[in-house]
């Protein structure tokens, strides 16, 4: 898709309906809080006003989602390849050089709509809206000039794409990178293969709770549940553990598992569970071996606000499970990145799930994501990755 040329100050004007002020201080706007927009063609620039008139922001606008419009400034100026060099800019300087990190997270850095992640000398793209995605190669050419001029592999997500009505892009965008790469997350090796797996690459949010889940790994066995590559299992090998069980419904994350236990010459002491951790989880508690670690780390059970009853029962159950096969003194890191799911809502299933299990846990520390996927105070989705590193006393 050709850049588009930027925007002027002077785009057409969305109205909010009176009385529908969350976009004063969060940057969605729905279609029901819209009271009139002027012609604009999708994914153009429109200058959001509220009620009364007033300057609100200014924000790219796509009539196809419910989710209409995102808020890029709060300030009268155009959304043009300047300010966006500036916003990149700030958002890489912010994460001090670290690699692999993510660069730039949407709206928990004022770019909604666009996550960059740096993977060695590569870097991901992922553009959510028709917006960002048209603009992609200014957005490259912006984060280039804060790092360097690396590879851009475009990680498009489709259920994203197809919600803002363009096409997927997937692949090099100017030149040809590596087919994979491999990356140094704190002494553990992991590779990342462009264009397969999940996300980008890695859960680059569970970086430093990979970590700190294996500072008690020495002459423990760990249980990896929803494994993916295998992140929590390495960490905990290579700092000392006896053994790990990885449980993994795919097959290609299995893949993925199996090559990073090769990479930090810990095969010998990994098993590889092709299974459904429901499943598997109630398999081991009729054999009953205990593990002085376990990461329980589900995709999101609730992906809408309807589903929550669902996803609490799932959640309490693979908690009750997993703790029945804790050894005493075991740890347990548990987590929901659900963001309908709230902090004190996953507390409460834990608990419950204690009580069933008839286990003491003392709480070590309260998990989140890793700092460069920045929490917006007025943007609760921003704050999506709840855990507890939990004890059995
Ligand atoms: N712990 C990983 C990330 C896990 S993401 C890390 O730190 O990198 C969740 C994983 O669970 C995905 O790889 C998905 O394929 C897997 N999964 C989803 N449902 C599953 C199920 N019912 N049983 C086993 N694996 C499942």
């Amino acid at each position: 898709m050709a850049p588009q040329s930027p925007p002027k100050a002077t785009s057409p004007v969305l109205r909010l309906k009176r009385g529908h002020d969350r976009p004063l201080v969060h940057p969605w706007i729905f279609k029901g809080d819209v009271a009139d927009v002027g012609a604009v063609a999708p994914g153009d620039a429109v200058t959001v006003i509220d009620g009364t008139g007033r300057f609100v922001g200014r924000g790219f606008f796509n009539p196809r989602p419910a989710l209409c419009c995102r808020i890029l400034t709060r300030r009268d100026e155009p959304l043009d390849a300047a300010f966006f060099a500036s916003r990149i800019g700030e958002a890489i300087a912010r994460r001090g050089g670290a690699d692999p990190a993510r660069l730039v997270w949407s709206e928990g850095d004022g770019l909604p709509g666009l996550v960059i992640d740096r993977y060695g000398d590569v870097l991901a793209v992922q553009c959510l809206t028709l917006g960002m995605a048209r603009l992609r190669a200014t957005l490259v050419t912006a984060a280039r000039a804060a790092v360097g001029d690396l590879a851009a592999f475009s990680a498009d997500d489709p259920a994203a794409a197809s919600l803002e009505g363009f096409a997927p892009a997937r692949g090099w965008l100017d030149r040809e990178g590596p087919e994979a790469v491999v990356v140094d997350e704190d002494g553990v090796k992991l590779r990342v293969t462009l264009g397969g797996g999940h996300k980008t690459g890695l859960y680059l949010d569970q970086r430093l709770n990979h970590r700190r889940l294996a500072e008690a790994a020495a002459g423990r066995t760990i249980l990896d549940a929803f494994a993916y590559a295998a992140g929590f299992a390495c960490h905990a090998l290579v700092r000392g553990a006896t053994s790990a069980v990885c449980i993994e419904s795919s097959a290609e994350a299995l893949d993925s598992a199996r090559a990073n236990l090769a990479l930090n010459r810990v095969s010998d002491r990994a098993e590889l569970v092709p299974a459904n951790v429901f499943d598997e989880l109630r398999r081991l508690e009729r054999e009953a071996p205990r593990f002085g670690l376990i990461a329980l780390d589900p995709p999101p059970f609730a992906r809408t606000r309807t589903a929550v009853e669902a996803a609490a029962r799932g959640y309490k159950e693979i908690n009750l499970r997993a703790m029945r096969l804790l050894a005493p003194g075991g740890r347990l890191a548990t987590f929901s990145c659900s963001h309908h799911v709230a902090e004190a809502a996953f507390e409460d299933i834990c608990r419950d799930a204690a009580v069933d299990a008839g286990i003491t846990l003392r709480v070590v520390e309260r998990l989140t994501q890793a700092p460069d996927h920045p929490v917006l105070l007025t943007v609760p989705e921003t704050r999506y990755l709840k855990g507890l590193l939990l004890e059995a006393v």
